[in-house]
């Protein structure tokens, strides 16, 4: 059996590799652009670089993993059993961090979207994103 502990590092290890350009948010990133969205990458000057800046809608997006940001009620999110309290620590620490920096942006004006990682695997992709670009330009295009 695999251990989730040495899973979870492998996958946050590989994902400070890759850097910046992670497959889910290049995912999002083409949709996006694709549909004529015009945006900013990893802002240094706004709260917690969010990944895009979409200034015309005053709207940031986050591309969320859903182990790091401890996404409630996720099949991906699984304290892993062996240092399960220092994992937790890390994790509440992150999301402390994620609900702190979207009350700044609030505070400044802008909207902050969530878009998981799990809502990005292939079955859920399309669905994912048409709500995405929708919760963004505030139509209702899914129907
Ligand atoms: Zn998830």
């Amino acid at each position: 059996m695999a251990d989730v502990h040495d899973r979870a590092t492998r996958s946050y290890n590989m994902s400070r590799v890759k850097g910046k350009d992670t497959k889910p948010e290049m995912q999002v990133r083409k949709y996006l652009h694709a549909k004529g969205l015009r945006y900013r990458l990893h802002s240094k000057t706004l709260p917690g670089k969010p990944d895009l800046v979409l200034t015309k809608y005053h709207t940031v997006i986050f591309v969320n993993g859903c182990f790091w940001h401890g996404h409630e009620g996720c099949k991906y999110f699984v304290l892993p059993k062996t240092r399960t309290e220092w994992w937790l620590d890390k994790i509440e620490e992150t999301t402390r961090r994620d609900n702190k920096i979207m009350d700044e942006l609030k505070e400044r004006g802008w909207s902050s979207l969530v878009i998981w990682e799990c809502e990005l695997k292939p079955k859920k992709r399309d669905i994912s994103l048409k709500r995405l670009y929708n919760l963004i330009t505030k139509t209702e295009e899914l129907n």
